[in-house]
Order: structure tokens, then C-alpha cells, then sequence
């Protein structure tokens, strides 16, 4: 389903050129679980971004199905994420001004293009997410409100919300305690 042949990412801090990621060769079949592990610094976070047509490879491509991501013009991929990928970032990106429950309703209203009125379907859907997440009680909080985890949680309820085919996850564990983490653990491997 998913395909990365020859990534390699660079960044430029000056003239200083550093090598994140050096051709990277990787494919995810429909339905598999897969985990990128490594020392912080080591590049998941980039090779995520670039698995998820967030950032570009340097040089090499992603496949997603028979088609190039690159070759898609931003609007197109903004398409293909909104529709078909769902994001867990590992510093979340929630929307301050929003309530936890507008933001997990963003990717439908998204969806819509601001063309429609967000429907009662969608609101129920994101609360429920929400409570299946266990943050009942948090949807009017705002995420200078919640706590790490909490917010985690609703970045995940987030980039669920369109039910997408491919979800990444950049250590979506790692502001949870332990048992939470074996929980969200349990529920993201029943999901798949
Ligand atoms: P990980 O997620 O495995 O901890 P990252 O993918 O976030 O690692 O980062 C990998 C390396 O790339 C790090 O050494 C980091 O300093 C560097 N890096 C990440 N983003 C940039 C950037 N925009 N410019 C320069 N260096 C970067
Ligand atoms: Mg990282």
C-alpha cells in the first residue's frame, strides 16, 4: 500500500550538510502494523513526515498504491492526507484556539472544504471518538487546558475522525503513563 524506494533526507544548517535519512527502502502492506525504532535523533520523525507527504525526501519517492505522492501538487496532497492518512504528531499541532472537540472535527470540516455545514453526524462522531479516548469530560477544554497525554489523545481522536486508511503515529505513547500507553497500545492494534 505504502512504498518508500531510496529516501534520503538532508538539511542544511549552513554550510553544514547533515544526513538525516540515507536511501531508505521500505513497504507497508494493507493491514500491517509496522514500527520505526531508533535513538532520538535518529530520524522517525522525518521519515514519518515524508511517509505521510508532510515533507519532501531529498531524493527517492513515495508510492502510495501506484502513485507517486511527489508528483501531486499541494492541493492534491493536501487531498490524499485529509482523506486517507491520518497524523499523530509527536509535539500534537492542536489548534489553540479550538476546544479538543473542534479540533477533532477539523479534518470534516476540512473535508467539506468550507463548503458545507458541519452535520450533527460529524460532531457525534468526534465526541464519541473523544470518549473512546476517555476525554468525556474535556471536550470544551482548550489545549493550553489539557495535560501531555490529554492532548495526545486528541490529536489521535483527530486523526481519526476521517477514518483513514493509513494512520502514522510519532510516538503517540509518549506522554502517557504506562497503563494508558498499554491501552491506547491494545485499542490502536483492535482499530487496525
Ligand atoms: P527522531 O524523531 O528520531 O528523534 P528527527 O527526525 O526529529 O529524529 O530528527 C533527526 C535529525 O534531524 C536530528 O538530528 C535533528 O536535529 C535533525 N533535524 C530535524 N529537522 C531539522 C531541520 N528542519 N533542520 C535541520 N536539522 C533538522
Ligand atoms: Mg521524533
Amino acid at each position: 500500500m505504502l512504498r518508500a524506494k531510496g529516501i534520503t533526507k538532508t538539511y542544511w544548517n549552513g554550510p553544514k550538510e547533515l544526513c538525516v535519512l540515507k536511501d531508505v527502502h521500505l513497504e507497508v502492506a494493507a493491514h500491517e502494523v509496522i514500527a520505526i525504532v531508533g535513538p532520538s535523533g535518529a530520524g522517525k520523525s522525518t521519515l514519518l513526515h515524508i511517509l505521510g507527504g508532510l515533507d519532501d525526501p531529498t531524493q527517492g519517492e513515495v508510492y502510495l498504491d501506484d502513485f507517486c505522492l511527489s508528483t501531486l501538487n499541494d492541493t492534491a496532497k493536501a487531498m490524499v492526507r485529509n482523506t486517507r492518512f491520518g497524523f499523530v504528531f509527536q509535539f500534537y499541532h492542536l489548534l489553540q484556539e479550538f476546544t479538543a472537540l473542534e479540533n477533532v472535527m477539523m479534518p470534516a470540516l476540512i473535508r467539506l472544504g468550507g463548503r458545507g455545514v458541519i452535520t450533527g453526524d460529524a460532531k457525534k462522531k468526534a465526541a464519541d471518538l473523544l470518549a473512546f479516548l476517555g476525554l468525556t469530560e474535556r471536550l470544551t477544554h482548550r489545549p493550553s487546558e489539557l495535560s501531555g497525554g490529554e492532548q495526545q489523545r486528541v490529536a489521535i481522536a483527530r486523526a481519526l475522525m476521517n477514518d483513514p486508511e493509513i494512520l502514522f503515529c510519532d510516538e503517540p505513547t509518549g506522554n502517557l503513563d504506562y497503563e494508558s500507553g498499554r491501552q491506547l497500545q491494545d485499542f490502536l492494534m483492535r482499530l487496525n
